[in-house]
């Protein structure tokens, strides 16, 4: 099933509306331009974000030259595609950041985000992924407030075969993620993801200990994992934590199950920090490197 049909269908209508006489031109673009603008606020992308974007693809398409031979509907999809790209963050798109400590020590991946939106799945879901890339990975639990996340993560690590080191529920957080990062470096390990507590709301507490096992630990990656589905409030969560501990990048899980686009469309340009991963599945191999070229043509259709 397409993502995002509904948004892949009203900006093919928007295209359609382009007058053929030859010239991208602000009358001539005036009405597809606002069709693209209704479309990606339906998409749930906020209005500043669109704002924006609408002024550059106008800016843009202005300055085009269509060719002989090319239709002004091709000449503006490709406007678009460029800056759907440039949106999502084009340039120096990579996955996880090398190892901080250099050669011979371990990536140290930090987790962060809120209950339910797939944090634990996640971490499994990366764990596989960096296994697949013959990584020695090990995961770190150190939700001591829920003792059935610990589980989770110690069932899920069974399943795809990657230890999980945890203290039980008596050590501390910050604690527990030194000592699971110290049994890395010490044991050789490649990798190390650290799960955190997932909390139901975002708070001062919740703030504080991510940026105490943050100073403990030096990840080369801090990422915050969140929904697709709650699309505009997705990006503001990236834009406050990235505020509050200074991420690398964001998980957005859920994509699957997102007929929208909002949340993939706008993390970036409202954060500043970059999706790295997109989840779009329940299983351990339903997770994908963000592409925004890919993304974008999705989206085009
Ligand atoms: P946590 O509380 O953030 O650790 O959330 P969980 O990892 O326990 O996930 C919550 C629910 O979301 C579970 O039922 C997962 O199977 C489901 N889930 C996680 N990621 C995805 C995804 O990418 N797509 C879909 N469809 N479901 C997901």
């Amino acid at each position: 099933p397409a993502m995002f049909d509904g948004l892949t269908a009203s900006l093919s209508k928007a295209f359609k509306g382009l007058s053929a006489d030859g010239r991208l031109s602000a009358e001539n673009m005036k009405e597809p331009l606002r069709d693209v603008r209704r479309a990606l606020l339906e998409a749930d992308v906020s209005l500043p974000v669109v704002r924006r974007f609408i002024q550059k693809v106008e800016a843009k398409a202005l300055g085009v030259e269509v060719l002989d031979g090319v239709t002004p509907q091709v000449a503006f999809v490709k406007v678009v595609s460029d800056e759907l790209v440039e949106l999502m963050g084009a340039a120096g798109s990579k996955d996880l950041e090398p190892a901080a400590g250099g050669e011979g020590s371990p990536q140290v991946v930090l987790l962060a985000g809120l209950q339910g939106v797939g944090k634990t799945t996640a971490a499994g879901k990366l764990a596989m992924f960096l296994t697949k890339r013959r990584k020695k990975v090990l995961l770190v639990a150190t939700d001591v407030y829920r003792p059935a996340a610990i589980d989770q993560l110690v069932k899920l690590g069974s399943k795809i075969d990657v230890p999980v080191y945890e203290e039980g529920t008596d050590a501390s957080p910050v604690d527990i993620a030194a000592r699971g990062v110290a049994k890395a470096v010490a044991e050789g390990y490649d990798a190390v993801i650290v799960d955190t507590a997932g909390r139901l709301q975002v708070d001062e507490a919740m703030m504080a200990e991510l940026r105490a096992i943050k100073a403990a630990i030096t990840p080369s990656d801090t990422l915050l994992v969140v929904d697709a589905m709650t699309g505009q409030e997705a990006a503001g969560l990236v834009k406050t934590f990235n505020e509050q501990v200074d991420l690398t990048g964001a998980i957005l899980t859920k994509l699957d199950g997102d007929s929208r686009g909002g949340a993939a469309l706008s993390v970036r340009e409202v954060s500043g920090a970059p999706i790295k991963f997109v989840g779009t599945g329940e299983t351990m191999e339903a997770l994908e490197p963000f592409y925004p070229e890919r993304m974008a043509n999705r989206i085009l259709g």
